[in-house]
Parts: C-alpha cells; structure tokens; sequence
C-alpha cells in the first residue's frame, strides 16, 4: 500500500535533492514535497504545510544544515529532522544530533535514508501522541489545583497517620494559620478538640480501611484556641493495589449554622415556654380557617385535647348550632384584613357552656404576607358576671331611688293634709278660748304640731337633696332686697323673744347667682337660730362685697349675742342630727339638720359657710356666693322693692272687712271647714268639691279669686280644672292659687309653669293664708287702678 508522506528538502543542489526524492520513491511512497535552501523560504515552507518529515544537507552556500535544524526545533520541537550529507565527519553529525537532528544518512549511503524515515515517522507519532498525554495530565492537573485552590471548603491531603502532605489555602485560614507552609510536618491530631479526639481516630482507621466517611461533625481548636464547630469528609487516595495511599479531607465550617441553629433553638424553646405558659388561650390559625397550633390554655378553655384541635377548622369549638361561623365568612376576613382587632363577647362552646370572652386578633406575618390569625381568648365570664350584678344592682337602686321618691311625695302629701285640720282647729279654738285652760292646751297643740311640720320638712329637705332630686334654677339674686323680705318675716319671732334684729347692706344691691328657693331657706335657718339660740341682745343681718382668694364675693353675715358655741363643737355642728348640746339632757329642741341642709345648700350653690363663735358671748355664721355684675338687674330688683301690705296676723278683727268673692276647690272635708273658717267674714267664699262643679260654678258668678286643691279624687285633678277655667271667657286673667299637699321642691315650680298663679303649701297658718289673698288682691286692685 502506497503511504502519503510530505517531506520538506532543503537542499542547495537540485539533483541531491532530487536523489534523495528517488531514493524515497523507491519505497512506494506517494511524495509531496518542497526543496528550499534559505532561511526565509524555509519559514514560509513551514507555515504552509504540516510537513511528516524535513531531510536537510548539512552544508549549503549561506546557510546550513544547523541553522534549518534551529529555525525547525523553534517551529516544531517533534517534526522529524534528517540531516543527509556528503562530507559530515563523525563529530559533526554527534554535535547535530545534541543539537536536535533525529539522525543523519551519508549521502553515498542513501539506502540508510528510507529506514531511517519509517524509524523517525514511527517516533514522531509516539512522541506527538506523548506530548498530547502529557498536556492533557498538565491541563488535568492545574484544573485540580485550580479547583482545590478555589474551593469553599478546607481540602487537606494526610498520610495513614494523620501527617499533612497538603493542604489549600482556606485549610491554613480554617486552622488560622496564615500560610499554608505552617502546616507541612504536622499532624492532624494536632487541632482536632480533645473531646472529639476519639471520634477522629475511629474515622481515620476506617478511612485507611477504604471507607469514605461522610459528614462527620469535629470540633477544631484554632490557633488562636477558639473551637470551631466543621463538617468533616474523608475519602481515601487508593494505589495501584487498592490500597489506600493517601487520605483526602474536606472540611467546611458550620460554626455559625451551629451557633444559628443553636440560637433558633433556644429562642423556639423560649417562644414555647412563653405560648404554653401564658394563661391566656390562643390559638393560631391558616388562611383557610385550619388551626395550626393551640396552647396548653386553650385547651383547658375549650376542654379539648391538642388532637382534637390542631389540624381542625377554627369553629370546631363552638356549638355549631349557634355559633358556627361560615368558612366563606372567616376566609373573607382573613383576606381582606378585616379582623376586628379586639371585642368581647360570648361564645358558646361544643359542650353548650357559655363563656364570656376578650376576643384579640393580630395577623401573624411571614415574608410581609399575613400568613397566620392569632386569636387570644381571655375568660371574662367573673367580670361580666360582675357588671351584670352591678347593672342589676344599680336598676335596683333606681328603682328604689323611684320608690322612695313616691314614698317622700306621698308622705308629704299625706302628713300635710291632715295638719291642716289639726293645727287649724286648734289655732281656731285658741281664738274663741283665750286665757281659759284649753287655750294653753290648744296652744300646745299648735306649737307641737309646728314643730312637728319643721321635722317633717327637715327630714324631707334632707332625703330630697341627698336623692339628688333638687333642680336649681339659678338667677340673678339680689341678696339685699331678698334677705329683707325675710327678715321682716322673721322679725315677729325676735320681738316675741324681746330681741332687736337690725339689718344692714353697704349697698343696695349685692348681687349673686343663686336659686331663690335655697337662698331664701340659708336666711331662714341662719336667722331661725340666731333667734332660738339668744336670749339678750338680738341679731345682727350684715350685707357686704368682698374680695377674697382674688374674687368678689357677696357676704352674709347673722351675728347673734346668744349662747355661743363651745370650740370643740364647731366641727360638729354641720353634721347631720348634731347638736351642741346633745342626748337626754339636751336643753334645746329641735332636729340637728338646720345647719346640716343650709351648708348643703350653700355648696349646692358654689358658696362657703364658715361659723365664728364665742361660748356664752354669740355667733358670726357667714355665708359668701360668688359676685356678679349688675347687668339685667333692673327688672329683678324691682320686683323685690314691691310694696307689699303690712303683715296682717292673729285676730279677725284687725283686718279691713273685705268682701272679695273667692271660690275654694277642695274635696279634703277637714281642709274645707279650716279654709272657711280662717277666711270667714273676710271674704265671700263658696266651695266646690269637683273640678267640673268649678268649671260650671265660675261660668254662673264672677270671682276675684280661686284656692285650688290639686288632688280632687276622681274626676278633674285641680290643674286640668285651672286650665279650663282658664279658658272661660273673663277668667283668663284669674288668679289661682295652689292649695295643696304636693310640696315637693319642684311642685311648686310646675303648677307655676302651666297656669297657677300662686302656691301655697299645706298645712298653712291662718296668717300665711290671710296674706297671701291680701297680697294678691292688693296687686290686682292695683292693676285695675292703673
Ligand atoms: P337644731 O337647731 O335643730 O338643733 P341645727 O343644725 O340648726 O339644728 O344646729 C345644730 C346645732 O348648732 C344646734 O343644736 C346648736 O347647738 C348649734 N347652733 C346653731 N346655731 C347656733 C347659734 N346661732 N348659736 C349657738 N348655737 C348654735
């Protein structure tokens, strides 16, 4: 078979060259070949073609065999070189030779030439298939080492004994030697933690053993003695026998996985702790309603195992006949984030018990994402229970509260009625009978029952302000012209007493806002004492301004020269039934609350009461109301400096004959028969019983005036009475005066307000009665005249 081979001559003369080409033809080769001989053509030759083999003369004119030889090694170290030449003595071609040459053919032994060509392609090929071996093992082996130097993981080769022969870069920095040379001569053993030192040995013989062992967990002691927690795999180097030559370790370093996990552990243990531990129950659900975890209270709560909850939809604790929520409504809430964060309510459980609970709901967020619905359940069934107790009780007390005012009112309209009768018989029977023995009985009489009305009113006083049932209307007042009009009321008590009471104001108007009701009773009470607490001397009624604590004030001073109080009553006397003189031997008589409801009154007021006394020398009460300006006043102090007819009291005889045309309606017999007889040979009176005997009667006859029972039994009461009567022609202008037993503190404001004109409560002194008819017809007189 012919064999293709490219030979490059280099040959200055073309017929050697030529015997060369022969001589390889011989050996049937089928022949591509150049001739050069120089340097240049040489090179382009070489560039061009993968030439087999290059045969070169030794000797040439202005270049040789040698340089060819260099220019080849320097283009190809392997392509076979054969020098073949006419005069190359022994030492020339071994010099060729060292110098590269694969061998030399003397020109007159041409038949060396083809043997030597097959020879040297032979070993061309051997050698090129050499050199690519030899690559591919270094490309091989720097890849390795490039992996090794690069990898993550500390890589250390060993002996069987545990001596390092290797080790990368990041096995120094693991062991926290800076150079990797620090660790050549030395041992593993050296830096593995005592503790894991038995373990490591057990490794290494089963390493040498042929076992590759996988993530073995050593603790490293580095350099600087830190321990480092590494993950360790060992695999063995076999020989050619398959056994193992060397052991390769690679070790990664989980220091900070273990110190992660170590942390996540504990905090997940302290997290546990904290939901089982809390006393409050809770319950974490998914997205769909499942509950994915509950606490040791929440299944007390529910009286439910963790298995029959956890894995279970949120409502399986609820009584699914009454509080069984919809999966489509809990789903809807999760996801549109409309939880109500907090609410009570009650819920009733599996097993029908009904508990009250604090409902909390937070979303639990993982990744920005509400992912979980924690609901934290806190039993409030004792304090529900408790405010249902306290809503009971407080209904109760309202209740009561309503009762005992209907039970005030009523007795206050039952003990009034029957006094009428009683103090106005006596007080009539005191007129015809004067100086007889039945007169001081009668007057007994009629001073007891007076005293037992101020009880009464006391004690009613006191029940209404402590039922808070007082209304105040408050209203410019002036003090002056108000306290006035009492004084002269009160002044008949002094002067029975042979006390003087003087009366005096730095101005003529002090003025405060105050309820007129009130104030007048603070006057009362306060000059009420003063008089049954002197004996010589009298009263003194003191009006001024003041500027106290960086305000003005209206001052009301009632200074007596009576008994005094003693220092260390002082305290008591505000207090309810106190008195200075107290128990069976008390010398004075009289309830102990006066005082007790003029300083309720005064704070009700936003005023101050203050006592300044001396024992056996008299008393300073002073009472001060907050000042304000005069403006508006006019109107009021006008009405107050209204003339009123001089205090008509006692006998008939001292009173003008007056035949003024009055109608009494009246259904109490007593109060009828009292009426009349303290009004007879005054007025002209008619009675009535019914409302509608009224109403028929005023259209028949003309009357100046008309007293107004309001209770009239069956029938019309005493107010729609009024209020018709109104309405008859000639009547609307009629003064009606209220004559009852509803004496109530906002009694007499109502009947007032829708029609009545005036008031007067029962029982009544003949005087009172007397003057206020007098007072009212005086003022329509007047009217008329004008
Ligand atoms: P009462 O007068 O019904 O006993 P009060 O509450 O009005 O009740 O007065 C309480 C006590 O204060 C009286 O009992 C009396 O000892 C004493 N007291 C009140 N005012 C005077 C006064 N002007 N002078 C002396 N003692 C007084």
């Amino acid at each position: 078979m012919n064999t293709k081979i490219n030979i490059l001559v280099i040959e200055d003369s073309n017929d050697d060259a030529l015997l060369v080409l022969r001589e390889i033809q011989k050996a049937n080769y089928i022949i591509n070949n150049e001739i050069v001989a120089s340097a240049d053509l040489l090179k382009e030759s070489l560039k061009k073609i993968n030439w087999d083999i290059v045969v070169s003369d030794y000797v040439m004119p202005g270049f040789s065999g040698l340089d060819a030889l260099k220019i080849v090694r320097e283009f190809d170290e392997d392509l076979p070189f054969i020098i073949v030449s006419g005069t190359i003595g022994e030492s020339i071609a071994v010099d060729a030779m060292r110098s590269g040459a694969n061998d030399y053919v003397m020109k007159n032994s041409l038949a060396r030439l083809v043997p030597a060509i097959k020879r040297e392609l032979r070993e061309a090929v051997i050698r090129r298939e050499r050199k690519i071996a030899k690559d591919k093992l270094k490309e091989s082996e720097e890849l390795y080492r490039a992996l090794v130097e690069t990898s993550p993981e500390a890589i250390v080769l060993i002996d069987a004994c545990g001596n390092i022969l290797f080790s990368n870069k990041q096995g120094a920095n693991l062991i926290g030697e800076k150079y990797v040379h620090n660790l050549k001569n030395r041992n593993v053993f050296e830096f593995i933690f005592p503790e894991d030192l038995e373990k490591a040995n057990s490794n290494l013989i089963r390493a040498n053993e042929g076992d590759v062992i996988d993530d073995q967990e050593i603790r490293l002691m580095r350099a600087d003695k830190n321990i480092i927690y590494t993950e360790i795999r060992v695999a063995p180097l076999l020989d050619s026998s398959g056994k193992p030559k060397f052991l390769i370790f690679m070790i990664i370093d989980v220091t900070k996985k273990i110190e992660g996990i170590k942390k996540r552990l504990k905090s997940e243990a302290e997290f546990r702790s904290v939901w089982e531990n809390s006393f409050d129950a809770m319950r974490l659900c998914d997205e769909n309603g499942i509950i994915v975890r509950v606490n040791r209270a929440f299944c007390k709560m529910m009286n439910r195992t963790r298995e029959e909850l956890e894995g279970k939809r949120f409502d399986v604790i609820y009584n699914s006949e009454n509080d069984h929520e919809s999966l489509e409504k809990y789903k809807y809430i999760f996801h549109n984030h409309t939880v109500q964060p907090k609410l009570e309510t009650e819920i009733n459980l599996i097993d029908k018990k009904k508990i009250w609970v604090e409902l909390s709901n937070s979303y639990i967020e993982i990744k920005g994402q509400p992912t979980l619905l924690l609901s934290i359940f806190r039993d409030i069934s004792e304090r529900k229970n408790y405010e249902n107790s306290l809503i009971i009780a407080k209904e109760k007390a309202e209740e009561m509260n309503r009762m005992k005012s209907n039970f005030m009112n009523n007795m206050s309209h039952e003990i009034r009625t029957p006094m009428v009768a009683i103090l106005g018989y006596a007080q009539l029977v005191l007129d015809e009978l004067e100086n007889a023995d039945p007169y001081l009985f009668l007057k007994g009489i009629v001073s007891s029952g007076r005293r037992l009305m101020e009880t009464i009113n006391s004690i009613l006083d006191l029940s209404r302000i402590e039922s808070g049932k007082i209304e105040l209307k408050f209203k410019k007042i002036n003090l002056v012209s108000e306290s006035k009009e009492i004084i002269e009321r009160l002044s008949i008590l002094a002067e029975q007493k042979g006390l003087y009471i003087k009366f005096s104001a730095r101005e003529d108007s002090i003025l405060s806002l105050l309820d007129s009701n009130l104030y007048d009773q603070i006057v009362e009470n306060l000059i009420g004492n003063a008089i049954k607490y002197t004996e010589k001397g009298g009263i003194i009624v003191e009006i001024t301004k003041n500027y106290i604590e960086e305000e003005n004030w209206s001052v009301l001073n009632i200074i007596d020269t009576g008994i005094g109080i003693p220092k260390e009553s002082l305290e008591i006397i505000f207090e309810e039934f106190r008195q200075v003189s107290e128990g069976i031997g008390r010398r004075f008589e009289g309830s102990g609350l006066g005082l007790t409801i003029t300083k309720k009154y005064v704070e009700m007021m936003h005023g101050k009461i203050s006592v300044e006394s001396r024992f056996g020398r008299g008393s300073v009460f002073s009472v001060r109301f907050k000042s304000c300006l005069p403006d508006e006043i006019e109107f009021e102090s006008k009405i107050f400096q209204k003339e009123f007819p001089k205090t008509i009291i006692g006998k008939e005889g001292n009173i003008k004959p007056n035949l003024a045309r009055l109608l009494l309606v009246e259904n109490d017999s007593g109060s009828i028969n009292i009426t009349r007889r303290f009004l007879k040979g005054l007025y002209e009176l008619d009675c009535v019983e019914k409302g509608e005997d009224a109403i028929e009667l005023v259209k028949n006859k003309k009357y100046d005036l008309i007293l107004m029972d309001i209770n009239l039994g069956y029938g019309k009461s005493g107010v729609e009475t009024t209020l018709e009567i109104k309405n008859i022609s000639g009547y609307e202008n009629i003064p009606i005066v209220a004559l009852t037993a509803y004496a109530m503190h906002s009694d007499k404001e109502y009947f007032l307000s829708i029609g009545l004109t005036h008031y007067l409560a029962k029982p009544f002194e003949k005087s009172d009665l007397i003057n206020l008819i007098e007072q009212i017809l005086h003022s329509s007189n007047k009217d008329k005249l004008i």
